[in-house]
Protein backbone atom coordinates (compact mmCIF):
# COMPACT_ATOMS: atom_id res chain seq x y z
CA UNK A 1 0.00 0.00 0.00
CA UNK A 2 1.29 3.81 -1.01
CA UNK A 3 4.89 2.02 -1.66
CA UNK A 4 5.90 4.62 -4.22
CA UNK A 5 4.69 7.61 -2.22
CA UNK A 6 6.14 6.58 0.32
CA UNK A 7 9.93 5.57 -0.44
CA UNK A 8 9.58 8.90 -2.45
CA UNK A 9 8.14 11.10 0.76
CA UNK A 10 10.53 8.53 2.78
CA UNK A 11 13.75 9.99 0.76
CA UNK A 12 12.85 13.68 1.34
CA UNK A 13 12.41 13.90 4.80
CA UNK A 14 15.22 10.88 5.62
CA UNK A 15 17.27 14.25 3.95
CA UNK A 16 15.32 16.56 6.25
CA UNK A 17 15.85 14.51 9.74
CA UNK A 18 19.67 13.94 9.10
CA UNK A 19 20.21 17.79 9.21
CA UNK A 20 20.94 19.79 12.36
CA UNK A 21 19.91 23.02 11.53
CA UNK A 22 17.35 24.09 8.78
CA UNK A 23 17.05 27.38 7.01
CA UNK A 24 14.22 28.14 4.91
CA UNK A 25 15.50 27.16 1.93
CA UNK A 26 15.78 23.50 2.68
CA UNK A 27 11.86 23.65 3.71
CA UNK A 28 11.21 25.46 0.81
CA UNK A 29 13.42 23.23 -1.51
CA UNK A 30 11.77 19.85 0.80
CA UNK A 31 8.18 21.09 -0.14
CA UNK A 32 9.27 21.72 -3.49
CA UNK A 33 9.98 17.25 -3.64
CA UNK A 34 6.73 16.58 -1.93
CA UNK A 35 5.03 18.47 -4.42
CA UNK A 36 6.29 16.52 -7.01
CA UNK A 37 5.83 13.41 -5.21
CA UNK A 38 2.23 14.20 -4.28
CA UNK A 39 1.66 14.56 -8.27
CA UNK A 40 3.36 11.72 -9.11
CA UNK A 41 0.86 9.48 -6.47
CA UNK A 42 -1.81 11.31 -9.20
CA UNK A 43 -3.70 13.28 -6.10
CA UNK A 44 -5.71 15.98 -7.15
CA UNK A 45 -3.92 19.48 -8.10
CA UNK A 46 -6.00 21.34 -5.67
CA UNK A 47 -5.31 19.42 -2.87
CA UNK A 48 -1.56 19.39 -3.66
CA UNK A 49 -1.63 22.99 -3.61
CA UNK A 50 -3.53 23.07 -0.28
CA UNK A 51 -1.35 20.47 1.24
CA UNK A 52 1.97 21.85 0.27
CA UNK A 53 0.97 25.81 1.29
CA UNK A 54 -0.49 24.45 4.40
CA UNK A 55 2.41 22.54 5.77
CA UNK A 56 5.23 25.35 3.61
CA UNK A 57 3.50 28.29 6.23
CA UNK A 58 4.01 25.90 9.61
CA UNK A 59 7.31 24.57 8.87
CA UNK A 60 9.39 27.88 7.68
CA UNK A 61 7.91 29.38 11.25
CA UNK A 62 10.66 30.39 13.46
CA UNK A 63 9.72 27.64 16.40
CA UNK A 64 10.11 25.05 13.99
CA UNK A 65 13.51 26.26 12.39
CA UNK A 66 14.95 27.38 15.64
CA UNK A 67 13.90 24.00 17.51
CA UNK A 68 16.04 21.26 18.59
CA UNK A 69 15.00 19.20 15.92
CA UNK A 70 13.96 20.93 13.03
CA UNK A 71 13.84 17.52 10.58
CA UNK A 72 11.48 16.12 13.04
CA UNK A 73 9.45 18.90 13.85
CA UNK A 74 8.69 19.19 9.73
CA UNK A 75 8.35 15.60 9.49
CA UNK A 76 5.12 15.85 12.65
CA UNK A 77 3.63 18.48 10.40
CA UNK A 78 2.93 16.94 7.15
CA UNK A 79 1.99 14.25 9.24
CA UNK A 80 -0.63 16.49 11.14
CA UNK A 81 -1.66 17.32 7.42
CA UNK A 82 -1.66 14.25 5.76
CA UNK A 83 -3.96 12.83 8.75
CA UNK A 84 -6.34 15.78 8.38
CA UNK A 85 -6.46 15.56 4.33
CA UNK A 86 -7.26 11.85 4.65
CA UNK A 87 -10.01 12.88 7.05
CA UNK A 88 -8.67 13.70 10.13
CA UNK A 89 -10.89 10.90 12.57
CA UNK A 90 -12.37 6.99 11.48
CA UNK A 91 -15.53 7.52 10.46
CA UNK A 92 -17.19 4.05 11.18
CA UNK A 93 -20.62 3.09 10.37
CA UNK A 94 -23.70 4.26 12.00
CA UNK A 95 -26.19 2.11 12.27
CA UNK A 96 -28.22 3.36 15.43
CA UNK A 97 -31.58 3.05 14.51
CA UNK A 98 -34.72 0.94 15.01
CA UNK A 99 -33.54 -2.24 13.20
CA UNK A 100 -33.10 -3.07 10.50
CA UNK A 101 -31.03 -0.64 9.50
CA UNK A 102 -29.95 -0.54 5.99
CA UNK A 103 -27.04 -0.15 4.53
CA UNK A 104 -27.12 0.86 1.05
CA UNK A 105 -24.06 -0.06 -1.57
CA UNK A 106 -23.17 1.73 -4.89
CA UNK A 107 -20.51 2.08 -7.56
CA UNK A 108 -19.78 1.20 -10.72
CA UNK A 109 -19.30 -2.59 -12.17
CA UNK A 110 -16.05 -3.91 -11.61
CA UNK A 111 -15.65 -1.67 -8.47
CA UNK A 112 -15.52 -4.44 -6.00
CA UNK A 113 -19.27 -3.24 -4.92
CA UNK A 114 -20.44 -7.41 -3.99
CA UNK A 115 -16.96 -8.12 -2.70
CA UNK A 116 -17.39 -5.73 -0.45
CA UNK A 117 -20.98 -6.11 0.41
CA UNK A 118 -19.95 -9.46 1.76
CA UNK A 119 -16.99 -8.38 3.61
CA UNK A 120 -18.81 -5.88 5.85
CA UNK A 121 -21.45 -8.39 6.50
CA UNK A 122 -19.14 -10.59 7.54
CA UNK A 123 -17.35 -7.86 10.04
CA UNK A 124 -21.05 -6.59 11.35
CA UNK A 125 -21.29 -10.36 11.77
CA UNK A 126 -17.67 -11.10 13.85
CA UNK A 127 -17.09 -7.97 15.21
CA UNK A 128 -20.22 -6.77 16.31
CA UNK A 129 -22.75 -10.06 16.50
CA UNK A 130 -25.41 -8.10 14.14
CA UNK A 131 -27.67 -10.75 12.94
CA UNK A 132 -27.11 -9.38 8.73
CA UNK A 133 -29.03 -10.38 6.02
CA UNK A 134 -27.87 -9.49 2.35
CA UNK A 135 -29.37 -8.71 -1.10
CA UNK A 136 -28.50 -8.21 -4.37
CA UNK A 137 -30.34 -5.74 -6.29
CA UNK A 138 -28.50 -6.29 -9.10
CA UNK A 139 -30.64 -7.82 -12.29
CA UNK A 140 -28.32 -6.33 -14.91
CA UNK A 141 -25.17 -8.59 -14.69
CA UNK A 142 -26.01 -12.05 -15.18
CA UNK A 143 -25.55 -13.99 -11.99
CA UNK A 144 -25.00 -11.17 -9.46
CA UNK A 145 -27.43 -12.55 -7.39
CA UNK A 146 -26.49 -15.75 -7.06
CA UNK A 147 -22.25 -14.33 -6.54
CA UNK A 148 -23.78 -12.42 -3.14
CA UNK A 149 -25.77 -15.99 -2.17
CA UNK A 150 -22.56 -18.34 -3.09
CA UNK A 151 -20.54 -15.27 -1.16
CA UNK A 152 -23.02 -15.43 1.86
CA UNK A 153 -22.82 -19.12 2.17
CA UNK A 154 -19.16 -18.55 2.30
CA UNK A 155 -19.29 -16.37 5.44
CA UNK A 156 -22.41 -17.67 6.54
CA UNK A 157 -24.66 -14.85 6.38
CA UNK A 158 -27.99 -14.85 4.66
CA UNK A 159 -29.08 -13.98 1.55
CA UNK A 160 -32.42 -12.74 0.43
CA UNK A 161 -34.23 -15.90 -1.98
CA UNK A 162 -33.96 -15.29 -5.56
CA UNK A 163 -37.15 -14.60 -7.50
CA UNK A 164 -36.16 -14.58 -10.85
CA UNK A 165 -37.42 -11.77 -12.83
CA UNK A 166 -38.01 -9.25 -10.04
CA UNK A 167 -37.22 -5.84 -10.60
CA UNK A 168 -34.79 -4.00 -8.09
CA UNK A 169 -37.00 -2.03 -6.51
CA UNK A 170 -39.70 -4.96 -5.66
CA UNK A 171 -36.48 -6.86 -4.56
CA UNK A 172 -35.94 -4.02 -2.08
CA UNK A 173 -39.73 -4.27 -0.69
CA UNK A 174 -39.20 -7.79 -0.51
CA UNK A 175 -35.85 -7.19 1.39
CA UNK A 176 -37.36 -5.01 3.91
CA UNK A 177 -40.52 -7.01 4.74
CA UNK A 178 -38.23 -9.99 5.34
CA UNK A 179 -35.68 -8.16 7.15
CA UNK A 180 -38.23 -6.87 9.29
CA UNK A 181 -40.28 -10.26 9.72
CA UNK A 182 -37.11 -12.01 10.58
CA UNK A 183 -36.02 -9.38 13.08
CA UNK A 184 -32.74 -8.63 11.11
CA UNK A 185 -30.50 -5.66 12.72
CA UNK A 186 -29.12 -5.17 9.50
CA UNK A 187 -29.78 -5.27 5.82
CA UNK A 188 -27.24 -4.98 2.84
CA UNK A 189 -28.17 -3.95 -0.12
CA UNK A 190 -25.98 -4.65 -3.05
CA UNK A 191 -27.38 -2.40 -6.38
CA UNK A 192 -26.67 -2.81 -9.61
CA UNK A 193 -23.06 -1.24 -10.95
CA UNK A 194 -23.42 -0.06 -14.63
CA UNK A 195 -20.16 0.92 -16.77
CA UNK A 196 -20.36 4.90 -16.12
CA UNK A 197 -22.55 7.30 -14.19
CA UNK A 198 -25.78 7.88 -16.10
CA UNK A 199 -29.21 9.10 -15.73
CA UNK A 200 -31.65 5.55 -15.52
CA UNK A 201 -28.17 4.39 -12.68
CA UNK A 202 -29.15 7.57 -10.61
CA UNK A 203 -32.82 7.02 -10.71
CA UNK A 204 -32.97 3.92 -9.61
CA UNK A 205 -30.42 4.71 -6.44
CA UNK A 206 -32.64 7.36 -5.62
CA UNK A 207 -36.00 4.65 -5.84
CA UNK A 208 -34.55 2.49 -3.81
CA UNK A 209 -33.47 4.82 -1.31
CA UNK A 210 -36.53 5.63 -1.08
CA UNK A 211 -38.16 2.72 -0.06
CA UNK A 212 -34.65 1.33 1.62
CA UNK A 213 -34.21 5.04 3.62
CA UNK A 214 -30.47 3.68 4.47
CA UNK A 215 -28.76 4.55 7.61
CA UNK A 216 -25.72 4.24 5.49
CA UNK A 217 -25.25 4.72 1.27
CA UNK A 218 -21.85 3.49 0.56
CA UNK A 219 -20.25 4.48 -2.47
CA UNK A 220 -17.40 1.68 -3.45
CA UNK A 221 -14.59 2.79 -5.83
CA UNK A 222 -11.41 1.40 -7.18
CA UNK A 223 -8.34 3.02 -5.62
CA UNK A 224 -5.95 2.23 -8.55
CA UNK A 225 -8.23 4.31 -11.23
CA UNK A 226 -6.85 7.16 -8.71
CA UNK A 227 -8.20 10.29 -10.05
CA UNK A 228 -10.99 8.80 -12.18
CA UNK A 229 -12.41 7.29 -8.37
CA UNK A 230 -12.56 10.72 -7.18
CA UNK A 231 -14.34 12.11 -10.18
CA UNK A 232 -16.86 9.04 -9.76
CA UNK A 233 -17.42 9.54 -5.83
CA UNK A 234 -17.94 13.53 -7.21
CA UNK A 235 -20.50 12.36 -9.58
CA UNK A 236 -22.43 10.20 -7.36
CA UNK A 237 -22.97 12.28 -4.24
CA UNK A 238 -23.76 14.89 -6.48
CA UNK A 239 -27.09 12.88 -7.10
CA UNK A 240 -26.97 10.73 -4.19
CA UNK A 241 -26.84 10.99 -0.47
CA UNK A 242 -23.79 9.04 0.07
CA UNK A 243 -22.85 8.99 3.88
CA UNK A 244 -18.71 7.47 3.05
CA UNK A 245 -16.72 5.71 0.73
CA UNK A 246 -14.83 2.62 0.72
CA UNK A 247 -12.23 2.20 -1.36
CA UNK A 248 -11.18 -0.94 -2.81
CA UNK A 249 -7.93 -2.50 -4.18
CA UNK A 250 -5.91 -0.88 -1.75
CA UNK A 251 -3.53 -3.73 -1.31
CA UNK A 252 -2.25 -3.36 -5.02
CA UNK A 253 -2.30 0.43 -4.80
CA UNK A 254 1.45 2.08 -4.80
CA UNK A 255 0.09 5.77 -5.36
CA UNK A 256 -2.59 6.55 -3.23
CA UNK A 257 -3.87 9.51 -5.18
CA UNK A 258 -7.53 8.39 -4.79
CA UNK A 259 -7.12 8.18 -0.80
CA UNK A 260 -5.42 11.62 -0.54
CA UNK A 261 -7.78 13.08 -2.51
CA UNK A 262 -11.06 11.77 -1.94
CA UNK A 263 -12.22 13.83 1.31
CA UNK A 264 -11.24 17.28 0.10
CA UNK A 265 -12.67 16.65 -3.21
CA UNK A 266 -15.36 14.86 -2.55
CA UNK A 267 -16.16 15.86 1.08
CA UNK A 268 -17.22 12.31 1.81
CA UNK A 269 -15.36 10.20 4.96
CA UNK A 270 -13.35 7.15 3.50
CA UNK A 271 -14.75 4.30 5.91
CA UNK A 272 -13.05 1.59 4.76
CA UNK A 273 -10.34 0.47 2.73
CA UNK A 274 -10.42 -2.87 0.94
CA UNK A 275 -7.15 -4.84 0.61
CA UNK A 276 -7.12 -8.11 -0.73
CA UNK A 277 -9.93 -10.47 -2.46
CA UNK A 278 -10.44 -12.48 0.76
CA UNK A 279 -13.32 -12.10 3.04
CA UNK A 280 -11.22 -10.49 5.88
CA UNK A 281 -9.76 -8.03 4.15
CA UNK A 282 -11.31 -5.31 4.75
CA UNK A 283 -10.09 -2.76 7.37
CA UNK A 284 -11.63 0.22 8.91
CA UNK A 285 -9.62 3.47 7.68
CA UNK A 286 -7.89 5.22 9.95
CA UNK A 287 -6.53 8.32 8.42
CA UNK A 288 -3.81 8.01 11.72
CA UNK A 289 -2.72 4.95 10.90
CA UNK A 290 -2.66 5.29 6.84
CA UNK A 291 -0.86 8.30 7.45
CA UNK A 292 2.10 6.36 9.58
CA UNK A 293 2.17 4.27 6.79
CA UNK A 294 2.47 6.79 3.70
CA UNK A 295 5.31 8.44 6.00
CA UNK A 296 7.23 4.91 7.14
CA UNK A 297 6.45 5.41 10.50
CA UNK A 298 4.89 1.84 10.43
CA UNK A 299 1.56 1.28 11.82
CA UNK A 300 2.13 -0.93 14.78
CA UNK A 301 -1.75 -1.04 16.17
CA UNK A 302 -2.77 -2.05 12.87
CA UNK A 303 -0.02 -4.96 12.91
CA UNK A 304 -1.29 -5.82 17.13
CA UNK A 305 -4.61 -5.61 15.61
CA UNK A 306 -4.26 -7.97 12.77
CA UNK A 307 -2.06 -10.52 14.76
CA UNK A 308 -4.46 -10.35 17.69
CA UNK A 309 -7.37 -11.52 14.80
CA UNK A 310 -5.28 -14.52 13.41
CA UNK A 311 -3.66 -15.37 16.82
CA UNK A 312 -6.18 -17.68 18.20
CA UNK A 313 -6.45 -17.36 21.93
CA UNK A 314 -5.85 -20.18 23.46
CA UNK A 315 -2.75 -20.74 21.29
CA UNK A 316 -1.47 -17.32 22.35
CA UNK A 317 -2.53 -18.42 26.25
CA UNK A 318 -0.40 -22.08 25.52
CA UNK A 319 2.57 -19.64 24.38
CA UNK A 320 2.38 -17.60 27.10
CA UNK A 321 2.50 -20.03 29.44
CA UNK A 322 5.56 -21.82 28.31
CA UNK A 323 7.20 -18.60 27.89
CA UNK A 324 6.66 -18.12 31.87
CA UNK A 325 8.31 -21.09 32.54
CA UNK A 326 11.15 -20.20 29.79
CA UNK A 327 10.57 -22.87 27.27
CA UNK A 328 10.17 -22.45 23.68
CA UNK A 329 10.33 -25.24 21.18
CA UNK A 330 10.69 -26.08 17.66
CA UNK A 331 6.77 -26.45 17.80
CA UNK A 332 6.29 -23.12 19.07
CA UNK A 333 8.94 -21.47 16.34
CA UNK A 334 6.81 -23.70 13.96
CA UNK A 335 3.54 -22.01 14.64
CA UNK A 336 4.67 -18.37 15.03
CA UNK A 337 6.01 -18.66 11.49
CA UNK A 338 2.35 -20.33 10.13
CA UNK A 339 0.94 -17.22 11.83
CA UNK A 340 3.49 -14.57 10.62
CA UNK A 341 2.62 -16.21 7.04
CA UNK A 342 -1.34 -15.78 7.70
CA UNK A 343 -0.41 -12.30 8.83
CA UNK A 344 0.33 -11.81 5.28
CA UNK A 345 3.98 -12.74 4.84
CA UNK A 346 7.19 -11.38 5.59
CA UNK A 347 6.63 -8.40 3.16
CA UNK A 348 3.22 -7.14 4.81
CA UNK A 349 4.69 -7.46 8.26
CA UNK A 350 7.34 -5.48 7.10
CA UNK A 351 5.70 -3.11 5.61
CA UNK A 352 3.37 -2.18 8.56
CA UNK A 353 6.50 -2.32 11.30
CA UNK A 354 8.43 0.95 11.95
CA UNK A 355 11.44 1.87 10.26
CA UNK A 356 10.78 -1.37 8.36
CA UNK A 357 10.59 0.13 4.91
CA UNK A 358 14.23 -0.77 4.20
CA UNK A 359 14.38 -3.70 5.74
CA UNK A 360 11.83 -4.66 3.30
CA UNK A 361 13.66 -3.63 0.76
CA UNK A 362 17.24 -5.70 2.02
CA UNK A 363 14.87 -8.47 2.29
CA UNK A 364 13.60 -8.23 -1.39
CA UNK A 365 17.23 -7.73 -2.55
CA UNK A 366 18.72 -10.55 -1.18
CA UNK A 367 16.14 -12.79 -2.14
CA UNK A 368 14.56 -13.11 1.11
CA UNK A 369 10.99 -13.79 0.57
CA UNK A 370 8.08 -15.82 2.15
CA UNK A 371 9.07 -19.27 0.07
CA UNK A 372 11.79 -18.87 2.92
CA UNK A 373 8.79 -19.29 5.69
CA UNK A 374 7.28 -22.26 3.80
CA UNK A 375 11.04 -24.29 3.92
CA UNK A 376 11.55 -23.43 7.28
CA UNK A 377 8.27 -25.46 7.88
CA UNK A 378 9.35 -27.47 5.66
CA UNK A 379 12.55 -28.35 7.87
CA UNK A 380 10.22 -28.16 10.92
CA UNK A 381 7.48 -31.11 9.50
CA UNK A 382 11.18 -32.75 8.60
CA UNK A 383 11.96 -33.67 12.12
CA UNK A 384 10.57 -36.43 14.81
CA UNK A 385 8.77 -35.46 17.25
CA UNK A 386 11.31 -35.84 19.73
CA UNK A 387 13.65 -33.78 18.08
CA UNK A 388 11.07 -30.65 17.89
CA UNK A 389 10.59 -31.10 21.25
CA UNK A 390 14.54 -31.57 21.93
CA UNK A 391 15.94 -29.42 19.11
CA UNK A 392 19.54 -30.05 20.77
CA UNK A 393 19.10 -33.86 19.66
CA UNK A 394 19.85 -32.38 16.22
CA UNK A 395 23.61 -34.09 15.51
CA UNK A 396 25.29 -34.02 12.37
CA UNK A 397 23.83 -36.99 11.10
CA UNK A 398 20.23 -35.91 11.78
CA UNK A 399 20.32 -32.82 10.04
CA UNK A 400 21.60 -34.26 6.56
CA UNK A 401 18.02 -36.47 7.45
CA UNK A 402 16.32 -33.77 7.95
CA UNK A 403 17.81 -31.48 4.74
CA UNK A 404 17.10 -34.63 2.45
CA UNK A 405 13.52 -34.76 4.15
CA UNK A 406 12.64 -31.08 3.53
CA UNK A 407 13.95 -30.51 0.38
CA UNK A 408 16.47 -28.27 1.79
CA UNK A 409 20.26 -27.81 2.84
CA UNK A 410 22.19 -28.52 5.90
CA UNK A 411 22.76 -24.64 6.05
CA UNK A 412 19.38 -24.11 6.31
CA UNK A 413 18.74 -26.33 8.93
CA UNK A 414 21.42 -24.85 10.97
CA UNK A 415 19.55 -21.60 10.11
CA UNK A 416 16.21 -22.72 11.50
CA UNK A 417 18.28 -23.84 14.38
CA UNK A 418 19.97 -20.64 14.93
CA UNK A 419 16.84 -18.81 14.90
CA UNK A 420 15.10 -20.77 17.46
CA UNK A 421 18.21 -20.80 20.03
CA UNK A 422 18.03 -16.94 19.44
CA UNK A 423 13.81 -17.20 20.03
CA UNK A 424 14.20 -19.21 22.81
CA UNK A 425 16.86 -16.83 24.29
CA UNK A 426 14.52 -13.84 24.02
CA UNK A 427 11.61 -15.83 26.09
CA UNK A 428 13.99 -16.89 28.91
CA UNK A 429 14.95 -12.85 28.62
CA UNK A 430 11.48 -12.03 29.02
CA UNK A 431 10.74 -15.01 31.69
CA UNK A 432 13.61 -12.96 33.72
CA UNK A 433 12.02 -9.82 32.99
CA UNK A 434 9.15 -10.95 34.87
CA UNK A 435 7.18 -12.35 31.76
CA UNK A 436 4.83 -10.19 29.83
CA UNK A 437 3.53 -8.02 31.96
CA UNK A 438 6.91 -6.58 33.14
CA UNK A 439 7.44 -6.44 29.32
CA UNK A 440 4.49 -4.48 29.06
CA UNK A 441 5.30 -2.03 31.91
CA UNK A 442 8.48 -1.24 30.23
CA UNK A 443 6.09 0.27 27.89
CA UNK A 444 3.98 1.87 29.54
CA UNK A 445 1.03 0.09 29.43
P1 LIG B 1 -18.59 -5.55 -8.58
O1 LIG B 1 -18.83 -5.70 -10.04
O2 LIG B 1 -18.37 -4.12 -8.23
O3 LIG B 1 -19.63 -6.19 -7.73
O4 LIG B 1 -17.19 -6.24 -8.30
P2 LIG B 1 -16.84 -7.59 -7.57
O5 LIG B 1 -17.21 -7.51 -6.15
O6 LIG B 1 -17.37 -8.73 -8.35
O7 LIG B 1 -15.23 -7.56 -7.62
C1 LIG B 1 -14.50 -7.60 -8.82
C2 LIG B 1 -13.15 -8.24 -8.56
O8 LIG B 1 -12.35 -7.42 -7.72
C3 LIG B 1 -13.23 -9.58 -7.85
O9 LIG B 1 -12.34 -10.46 -8.46
C4 LIG B 1 -12.80 -9.26 -6.43
O10 LIG B 1 -12.21 -10.37 -5.80
C5 LIG B 1 -11.81 -8.15 -6.63
N1 LIG B 1 -11.67 -7.27 -5.46
C6 LIG B 1 -12.65 -6.62 -4.77
N2 LIG B 1 -12.14 -5.89 -3.76
C7 LIG B 1 -10.79 -6.06 -3.78
C8 LIG B 1 -9.69 -5.55 -2.99
O11 LIG B 1 -9.83 -4.77 -2.04
N3 LIG B 1 -8.43 -5.97 -3.35
C9 LIG B 1 -8.24 -6.82 -4.40
N4 LIG B 1 -6.97 -7.17 -4.69
N5 LIG B 1 -9.22 -7.30 -5.16
C10 LIG B 1 -10.50 -6.94 -4.87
Amino acid sequence: MFDKLSDRLGGVFDRLRGRGALNEQDVLLAMREVRVALLEADVALPVVKEFVDGVTQLAIGQQVLKSVAPGQQVVKIVNDALISILGGETSGLNLAVTPPAVIMMVGLQGSGKTTTTAKIAKRLKEKERKKVMMASLDVNRPAAQEQLEILGKQIDVATLPIVAGQLPVDIAKRAMQAAKLQAFDVLLLDTAGRLHVDTALMAEMKAIAEIGKPQETLLVVDSLTGQDAVNVAKNFSDEVNLTGIVLTRMDGDARGGAALSMRTVTGQPIKFAGVGEKMDALEEFNPERVAGRILGMGDVVGLVERASEIIQKDDADKLAAKMAKGQFDMDDLRSQLNQMTKMGGLGALAGMMPGMKKAKAAMAASGMDDKILLRMDAIISSMTKKERAKPELLNAKRKIRVANGSGTTVQEVNKVMKMHKEMSGAMKKIKKMGGLKGLAAMFGK
